[in-house]
Formats: structure tokens, sequence, C-alpha cells
């Protein structure tokens, strides 16, 4: 057996099946695979020719699996923050003067952002995806990729836009080892039914998953009542659209007995716990998770979160729904974890290569910094990882074996150029934006 990297000393939080947490324990990668754990004398003796990265101090994970981002929407930092209705008002205005290369630009930007924050795969569907599957590919993201579709409302809509969807997931299937293509239609309003059919039948035949927005805002609720009478999930569930291969973010305005349509169809409800608490809309996650559906965690975009930081959104993720239910006892940290790791990998249909630190695994992993002075003492591993850490200890990042952020450092783009290039790009799309939209202009001077 062969290793060519040696993470020493560490404690390992490996979410195999008995949850085991190894000390002073090392983790040896050969290629993009997991090779072995043990301890580190026995792990260095085997493996003397592999490069070492000394894990003292640190925490090793797996990568977290982000379930629900924008990556390429990060020239619109906070833009919706605060606007009742921003997503209407603003965001959509504002993308109707977005290029491929904004979203090419945005893509580094936001996937860089995301890494660094400690996730190694996003669930991710935006407009332009080709060019977003570009930069997630440079920057050495793991992407489950959907070009957005939509029928009605929103900035980019048509035929060509189903057609695109589709033929995405055909030429990406099987292509690239990063990334694994879905199908995107935007949400349950602004997607014809007919197309919805389409969608669900093309992911069926395809063996791929579908990811959406439902019951994301009162307007998406109030026409789906309008035109079949029903709530958003009782509309999806009458056309046979739910399944385990859905992956649904927010599922804020539903009924009780939506979650439990949730639940039976294995369908995933997407919490964004930092984008509803500032958008003053909680979602029941805590009460889904207990009634039986199988929620995940994501960032959502930087618009109205408003950064993509997995690490620092678990520790929100605790404590909204602590305040919501009451229960100090509500969505515990070892729970959360779960959420983020195992339980998405077996999500996104990955459940036996991705989420856990065991052998023949992808070696997907994260390094947290552990001995710095907000992390210590340590009395109980699983709180303190939810609720001592930020995304700023993350030190080191792999994803598919190769170290993509050491020492904090982004590998494989230059941070300081990407910085500069937010700024340049972002000013200019809000400018472009502003020039054509009367009522845009109107909010942005009120802001
Ligand atoms: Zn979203």
């Amino acid at each position: 057996m062969k290793a060519d990297v040696l993470i020493t000393n560490a404690t390992i939080v490996t979410m195999n099946a008995d949850r085991e947490i190894l000390s002073e324990a090392a983790i040896a990668l050969n290629g993009e695979r997991i090779v072995q754990l043990g301890p580190t004398a026995d792990l260095a003796a085997a493996f003397p020719k592999a490069e070492v990265i000394d894990g003292a101090g640190k925490v090793v994970l797996p990568g977290l699996i982000n379930a629900h981002t924008h990556i390429a929407m990060s020239l619109q930092k906070g833009i919706t923050l605060a606007v009742p209705d921003g997503l209407y008002r603003v965001m959509w205005p504002v993308e109707k003067s977005l290029t491929a290369e904004d979203c090419y630009v945005g893509a580094l930007i936001g996937g860089a952002e995301a890494l660094k924050g400690g996730s190694t795969t996003v669930v991710d569907h935006y407009f332009h995806m080709e060019q977003v599957t570009k930069a997630a590919i440079e920057l050495g993201l793991r992407g489950v990729m959907g070009h957005t579709i939509m029928s009605r409302l929103g900035p980019i809509t048509g035929e060509r836009e189903l057609e695109e969807g589709i033929d995405y997931v055909r030429r990406w299937k099987g292509q690239h080892p990063l990334i694994t293509p879905w199908l995107a239609p935007h949400a349950s309003d602004t997607v014809a039914r007919d197309w919805l059919l389409r969608l669900r039948d093309v992911a069926s035949e395809e063996g791929v998953g579908l990811h959406l927005h439902l019951a994301q805002s009162t307007l998406e609720r109030s026409y789906i009542e309008e035109q079949y009478g029903m709530g958003c999930v009782e509309y999806l569930d009458d056309i046979d659209f739910l399944g385990a291969d859905v992956l649904a973010a927010h599922c804020i305005h539903i009924k009780d007995s939506e979650i439990d349509l949730l639940a039976e169809s294995g369908a995933h409800p997407l919490y964004c716990p930092m984008g509803h608490a500032l958008g003053g809309q909680p979602a029941r996650a805590w009460e889904m998770v207990q009634r039986g559906a199988d929620v995940l965690i994501g960032t959502d975009c930087v618009c109205g979160n408003n950064e993509m930081n997995l690490v620092s959104e678990l520790r929100i993720a605790g404590a909204s729904q602590k305040q919501l239910t009451g229960d100090h006892t509500a969505m515990p940290a070892g729970k959360i974890l779960e959420m983020a790791t195992v339980n998405a990998a077996a999500a996104i249909g990955m459940g036996d290569q991705l989420g856990a630190l065991v052998p023949g695994y992808l070696a997907d992993l994260i390094m947290l910094d552990f001995d710095r002075l907000h992390a210590v003492p340590n009395y109980d591993l699983h709180n303190n990882i939810v609720y001592t850490c930020h995304g700023r200890d993350v030190h080191t990042v792999i994803v598919h074996g190769e170290v993509v952020v050491r020492d904090h450092q982004l590998q494989t783009l230059d941070e300081a150029e990407l910085a500069a290039l937010a700024q340049e790009k972002g000013p200019a799309l809000i400018r472009r934006a502003v020039a054509k939209e009367q009522d845009l202009a109107a909010l942005w001077d009120a802001a």
C-alpha cells in the first residue's frame, strides 16, 4: 500500500458508522482516496515517503457538504439584506444585467470563500452554469451542479433555458471527477407545471437529482394556492415530483401536514439558517427532523447571508432552532455535524464515497485549528466544533486528494487577485443594473 499525504498527530472526527473520534491519530491519503487511519507512530512507519502535514492541535473532519449555494452570486453580496421581498425587488432586476463573465468571476470568488469556510462540496445551481462549472474545476471544488431553469418571473426565462438545463446534465455526466450534474428547476411557482413534469421524468431517466427552492416566500405560496388550491409541497406531491432525489431549499411557508409529505417522500429540506434569520423567516428545521425529514444545511447565496462559510453556519443552525422551539436540547451538535457530512453525502447519492473518513472513500477533508484561545479548553468536541469554531479556523482543505487550502491560504488561485476582481466587477454590475432599472435606482437611493 502507498500513501502520498500523511496527516499526523491530529484529533480525527471520522463520522464513520460508529462515529469514532481518534486522538493523536494519523490519516493516510493516496491519490484521490483515503488509505488508512490509525495511531501516528504506526502510519508514520508504514508510509515513510509520504508528505507529512502536522495535525498537532488540529481537528480533522470529513469535508463539509454545503447543500444549498449559488457560488456565482458573490458580486451581489448583501444586496437583498433587509429589503422586503428582496428576491423580487432587487435580486432579479440586478440579474437581468448579469453576463456569463460575471458568473464566472462570481463563482471563482464564491467558490474560494466556500472552500475557505470548510465546504469541500457545494450543491449549487445558477444561470450560465457552464461558467460556474469551469470556475469550480479551476478552484478544485467539488460540485453537484445544476443550470437554473425558470419559465416565469425570473431574469432569464424561456424554452432555451429548459433545454440547456437538460443538455447540461447530458454534457457533464461522467465527464469530470469533481462535477455531478443535476437538474435545477428554480422553484414551484417559477417553473411551469409541464416543465416540472418533464424534468421529473428526465431526472429519473438519467439517474440524476433535482435541486430547487420550495415554499421560500409568501408570494410563492399564494401563487400556488391561487393556481392549484394547495400548498407548495402538496402541489409537488400531487404531481409526483417529490422523492429521495429531490433537494428542496427553505420549505418555510408550509403547513404541518406538508412536513409529513416531505418526510414520507424522502425529499430533503435544505435549512439555510443565516439567510432565514436575516430574512426574519425561520424554517421549522428541528420539527422536520423529529417528524422524520432528512434536513440538510446550506449557506445559500451571499446576497442575504452574507457569507459562504459553512463552519460558521453550523453555529446558527443550532442556536436558531433552540430559540425557535424554546428547547435548549433541540438540534444537538452531533446531529448538525451529521447533516453537513454523512446525511448530505447520502442525499447526493455519494454516501459510499463522501461524508466520512473511511479507507476507500474519497479524500475530501478539512482541518480546523483547535488550539487557539477561543477553542480551548475542550470538554465536548462536537459542541466545540459547532459553537466555538469559525470558518476562519479552517487551516487545511483537501478535495479529491488535492490540498486546495494550506495554512489558511487558497492554493489554486491568488486570493488578493480575486478580492480585486470582486471590487471591480461587483460595482460595475450594480451600475449597469441601476442604469437599466428605474425602480432599482429608487431602492438604491433609499438604502
Ligand atoms: Zn437559493
